[in-house]
């Protein structure tokens, strides 16, 4: 499943796949990412040049 998780007093909202721990701001990505996951147990950079850091 993917998880959403809200960020920062501006409320941004994220989504998380659980697979790989990569973060989208869209629920489409994040469920993109984790299918391919899931499915092949690694990560796709096609997608994963999409996630965004939520470290900084
Ligand atoms: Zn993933």
């Amino acid at each position: 499943m993917v998880k959403k998780l809200t960020k920062g007093s501006e409320e941004r909202e994220f989504y998380i796949c659980e697979e790989c721990g990569f973060s989208y701001e869209t629920n489409e990505l994040a469920k993109k990412c984790q299918d391919w996951c899931q499915k092949h147990h690694s990560c796709s950079l096609k997608i994963t040049k999409h996630a965004v850091n939520l470290k900084h």
